[in-house]
């Protein structure tokens, strides 16, 4: 098994929930006392929100490229961002290490084309929402994404940072966001992408009307798939170092086409 890299702590909620959906799908898989092998390095979140909030990219990319770096140098195998946030910083980060970086946007197409989607609507931060980095992710495998109305935005938002990575779940809010849906399902979206990390802790399957594409839980489920190699996320078997493959990380490996390295 290789050893998955979480940069997370962007929320520490839903690093949580990752750490949860990564174990259980491991022990799901092996069975038995089977689970998964993962170092987290979890960022203090107000440093990151103040850079975002001042619109700082830059250097919060080169703190998150740090703590990438430093993840591979403590073993991890494949990188991690828990966050669809600072995928806008996601060539800094793959810029500073060399085992292979599973983009949030990438995994979450590939479920959206596995289920036959072509049109969906966006919720996340209003970072997410308004920047390209993730709506032209999707759009590049062929998705034609909805954003919501810029005062569905606002309250999008504002529910995410007010409440849910402060750990507080709101009936209300929940409501509120059922309304933004509708109103993307209006629009003519065939499903919701839940594109911040935190929103599945809200909203499930059974709260709207379409199938939701819950990115923390495609995210853990295809570095799962990596560190099993399994499917088309495996990266390639880890020749010439001399190590075992299913045992550990190598500096040698390669990424296959559909990993950002
Ligand atoms: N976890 C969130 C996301 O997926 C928001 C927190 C952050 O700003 O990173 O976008």
């Amino acid at each position: 098994m290789r050893t998955i890299g979480l940069l997370g702590g962007m929320s520490w909620e839903s690093s949580a929930l990752y750490y949860r959906l990564l174990n259980e799908a491991v022990r799901d898989r092996l069975g038995g006392f089977h689970s998964a092998r993962c170092i987290l390095l979890s960022v203090d979140f107000a440093g990151v929100q103040r850079l975002q909030a001042a619109g700082e990219w830059a250097a919060a990319g080169e703190l998150l490229a740090a703590d990438a770096r430093a993840l591979q140098d403590a073993g991890a195998d494949l990188v991690l961002l828990c966050t669809n946030t600072m995928h806008t910083v996601a060539d800094a980060v793959t810029g500073a290490i060399d085992v292979p970086f599973l983009h949030i946007g990438d995994t979450t197409a590939e479920a959206i084309t596995a289920a036959g989607l072509t049109r969906v609507g966006l919720l996340g931060t209003g970072y997410t929402m308004a920047q390209p980095f993730l709506v032209d992710r999707l759009a590049a495998a062929g998705l034609e994404v909805l954003v919501p109305e810029q005062p569905d935005r606002d309250l999008v938002h504002r529910v995410i940072y007010d409440e849910l990575v402060l750990g507080v779940v709101r009936e209300e809010s929940r409501r509120t966001y059922q309304e933004v849906v509708g109103r993307l399902v209006a629009r003519g979206a065939q499903g919701v992408v839940l594109g911040c990390t935190e929103i599945e802790l809200l909203i499930g399957p059974d709260d709207v009307p379409v199938p939701t594409f819950p990115t923390t839980a495609l995210h853990a489920a295809a570095a799962v798939r990596a560190a099993l190699g399994e499917g088309p996320r495996c990266p390639p078997p880890l020749a010439s170092s001399g190590r075992d493959p299913a045992a550990g990380r190598s500096s040698t490996s390669a990424a296959p086409p559909t990993i950002d390295r």
